[in-house]
Formats: C-alpha cells, sequence, structure tokens
C-alpha cells in the first residue's frame, strides 16, 4: 500500500506514520526526517537545507524530489510507504506520479488531517522526540508514561527540532496554504483523497485511518 499523509505542520502526520509502521509494515518515509539527517551528517544537501528549514521555508523541489527518488527503490519500500511531509508543492506532486509511473505503481490514497492552524502552535512548540528510536511525544498532549523515559524504548534522552519554536511555525503554516493546500483540489480530482479529524485523540485518529485503509484495500 502506499498512502500520502497531508496536511499542516503539527497536525499529527509523523506520529500517525510511525503508528501504521507499527501496525501496517509500511515504512515512513518523512522529507523532514531525511533532511534533518543530512543537516546533522554536515552533507551539500543538508548545507544547501539548513538555511531554509531554520526560516519555516519549504527546501527546493529538485532536492526534495532526488531524495524520495532514491528512497522508494531502496528494497524495504517494496511493500509500500507512507509519505509524510512529501509532496508539498503541485511540481513535488506531478514529479512523484511520474516517479510512480514509470515504476508500473500506484497512489492507494491520500489522508487529509485537518486540523485548525489556531491549535497548531501548541502542538509544535511543545513537540520532542526519543533520541534513540525517534518516537514523538507532546509536554501536554502526549507525555511519556514515566518522567524522562521513553515508553517505547526506555532511552532517556531527547531532542527538539530547531524549527519548532513560534517564530518558525507562522512561515511553516504560510507555506502550507500557500503551497501544499493546492494538493487537495489535485488528489480530490482523482478520486483519491479521505479526509479524517486531526483534532480528534491520537487513537481515534488512528481508528479513523484505520477505516480509511480498510475501504481501500475492500
Ligand atoms: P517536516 O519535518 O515535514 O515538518 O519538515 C521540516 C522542514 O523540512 C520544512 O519546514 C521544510 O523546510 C523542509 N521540508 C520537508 N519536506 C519538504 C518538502 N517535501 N519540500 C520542501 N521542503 C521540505
Amino acid at each position: 500500500m502506499r498512502l500520502i499523509l497531508l496536511g499542516p505542520p503539527g497536525a499529527g502526520k509523523g506520529t500517525q506514520a510511525q503508528r501504521l509502521t507499527d501496525s501496517h509494515g509500511l515504512v515512513q518515509l518523512s522529507t523532514g526526517d531525511m533532511l534533518r539527517a543530512a543537516v546533522k551528517a554536515g552533507t551539500a544537501v543538508g548545507l544547501k537545507a539548513k538555511a531554509i528549514m531554520d526560516q519555516g521555508g519549504l527546501v527546493s523541489d529538485e532536492i526534495v524530489v532526488g531524495i524520495i527518488a532514491d528512497r522508494i527503490d531502496q528494497p524495504d519500500c517494496r511493500k509500500g510507504f507512507i509519505l509524510d511531509g512529501f509532496p508539498r508543492t503541485t511540481k513535488q506532486a506531478e514529479a512523484l506520479d511520474r516517479m510512480l509511473a514509470e515504476r508500473k505503481l500506484k497512489l492507494d490514497a491520500v489522508i487529509e488531517m485537518q486540523v485548525n492552524d489556531g491549535v497548531l502552535v501548541d502542538r509544535i512548540t511543545g513537540r520532542f522526540t526519543c533520541a534513540k528510536c525517534g518516537a514523538g511525544y507532546h509536554d501536554h498532549f502526549n507525555p511519556t508514561k514515566q518522567a524522562g523515559v521513553c515508553d517505547r524504548c526506555g532511552s532517556t534522552e531527547f531532542t527538539r527540532r530547531a524549527d519548532d519554536k513560534a517564530e518558525t511555525v507562522v512561515p511553516r503554516l504560510k507555506a502550507y496554504h500557500e503551497q501544499t493546500a493546492p494538493l487537495l483540489p489535485y488528489y480530490e480530482g482523482r478520486g483519491i483523497l479521505r479526509k479524517v479529524d486531526g483534532m480528534a485523540e491520537i487513537d481515534e485518529v488512528t481508528r479513523q485511518i484505520g477505516e480509511v485503509l480498510k475501504s481501500v484495500k475492500a
């Protein structure tokens, strides 16, 4: 199965993608995670991307399309994948269409996670991640069960993203509305857009996505 999770920053795409990885054995392809890894490793791509990411802008289509094209050919993607944070522009969506057509693959569903802008700043500024296994948490909405200890792997080290601060959230939301939201009618026109209530509790969102996946398989 090949899915796209579409929604503004803070909608819960990463959280739900992680759950789908655990429950359905799909690979999570997050361009944000891949770019952060490139920044950390100091690669040429990372050096180009860093300044743009720090300002909350979008990295060039060429860079992210290249990253995804390399990634979907790896053997672990054969069973299927969840795109999290890609595509983010019409150009990226068109490039993805071409990539899939060349490989005779199709998208099963694009799942829109609907969330009001008003809650996103609070959601984003409280996020943190286990430094060891990557499990995602939130200070108020999804804390670890035991303070300071990862539920999944027991690690006590956590990280916070450099761009998860109030001043970067505004340009990130602007980029979403101006450049990514036009993908909703793009996929609606193809009859593959499904909507879930991203304002609901995390487990309820997971349940709604599960319903979408059942209807896609049927
Ligand atoms: P994310 O982790 O998806 O919130 O992405 C973090 C940042 O990485 C974004 O604010 C962008 O600067 C960059 N980024 C991630 N994915 C893309 C993409 N598909 N196109 C352009 N920039 C991206």
